[in-house]
């Protein structure tokens, strides 16, 4: 890879994916349809630029003199996001269909597409003692209502990509990615960094409770955006034609991942519980089986290495 294009630049993991690719040594071009002053991180040696890759022109216009796409664009969130915009996250198969399209007609070599485990039929997600999930269990479908057929259509577009034009497009199951610089309020955030936002603003203004959705019993993985960055590159360059889990197996309740926030912050909260909350699935854990097998990847960075810096982090844009 010599020349890469990152849509959705200016949002939390193409923000990243920018600049790991840089350290490797490619010539970057980041595209985000927002104005340039609210992308996340914007590299100063990289080309970035405002572009709507929904529309056949944006598309056209990014993936030009490119050989390497990484699709990350999408209309996005947690929970409260995905559960009450279900329309504009369907939508963003627009950025799905436009992308492939033009990166086939342009000759790019190498396309990564950023799916989720939102693709996971609910039926295997309805207790918090999960099994964890396999790259199969996606059939019968039955994903996430809107975010996930989305995606899980656009998963479908990228192998009939590969199996009618012999266009290399790769996916990766994305389960549950935080970090700093990445979205923590406005209602897209999702729990990592809702919940460090949470308790730095209890730290911060002396009120000590916290608002938890749910009862807080309902589990999750949570994947650091370095293993991300890594198993990304990984699974573009490979030779796996099926979607993969990149995702991490350490299992928590909700109610968990706010004692270790608890811890880094040093403080104890009073929990206050909303049931009626949007939650998603009662559990969901990632089986990572299969990236460790083909390609070597497991997550490096523990829960509670990654919550202190997305933490620290967050309670630094808090009090400046
Ligand atoms: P994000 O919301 O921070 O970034 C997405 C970016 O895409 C935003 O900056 C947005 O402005 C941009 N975008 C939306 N529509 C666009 C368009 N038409 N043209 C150009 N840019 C457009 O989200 P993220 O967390 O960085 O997620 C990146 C990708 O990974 C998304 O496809 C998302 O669905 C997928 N994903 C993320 C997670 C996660 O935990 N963060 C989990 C599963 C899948």
């Amino acid at each position: 890879m010599q020349h890469a294009l990152v849509t959705g630049a200016g949002g939390f993991i193409g923000g990243h994916l920018v600049k790991h690719l840089e350290a490797q040594g490619a010539t970057v071009r980041g595209v985000d349809v927002k104005p340039l002053e609210e992308w996340y991180q914007v590299s100063d040696s990289a080309e970035s630029f405002v572009a709507d890759v929904s529309t056949q022109a944006g598309a056209e216009q990014s993936v030009q003199g490119v050989d390497t796409v990484f699709n990350l664009a999408a209309d996005m969130g947690g929970m409260g996001f995905i559960e009450n915009n279900k329309a504009l996250c369907m939508l963003s198969v627009l950025t799905s269909t436009h992308t492939l399209v033009e990166a086939h007609k342009a000759g790019v070599q190498r396309y990564f597409y950023s799916s989720s485990a939102c693709v996971y039929a609910a039926e295997h997600q309805t207790s918090p003692e999960v099994v964890p999930l396999k790259e199969e269990d996606a059939y019968p479908a039955m994903p996430e209502d809107g975010y996930g057929w989305e995606k899980l259509f656009s998963e479908r577009m990228c192998r009939h990509f590969e199996e009618d034009y012999g266009f290399v497009a790769r996916v990766a199951r994305f389960h549950n990615i935080y970090g700093p610089e990445g979205t923590y309020d406005g209602g897209r955030e999702k729990a990592p960094a809702a919940i460090s936002r949470k308790v730095a603003q209890a730290k911060l203004s002396g009120d000590h409770t916290i608002e938890i959705w749910g009862d807080g019993e309902q589990t999750r993985s949570f994947t650091y955006i370095d293993d991300c960055l890594d198993g990304i590159l990984r699974i573009t360059a490979s030779d796996i034609t099926e979607p993969l889990n990149l995702g991490s197996d350490q299992l928590v309740t909700i109610n968990q991942l706010v004692d270790i926030v608890e811890d880094i912050a040093g403080v104890k909260l009073e929990r206050r519980y909303k049931l009626d909350a949007p939650q998603g699935v009662r559990g969901r854990n990632s089986d990572n089986t299969r990236i460790q097998k083909l390609l070597g990847w497991a997550p490096s960075i523990t829960l509670e290495d990654g919550l202190e810096k997305t933490y620290h982090w967050v309670y630094d844009q808090l009090s400046a």
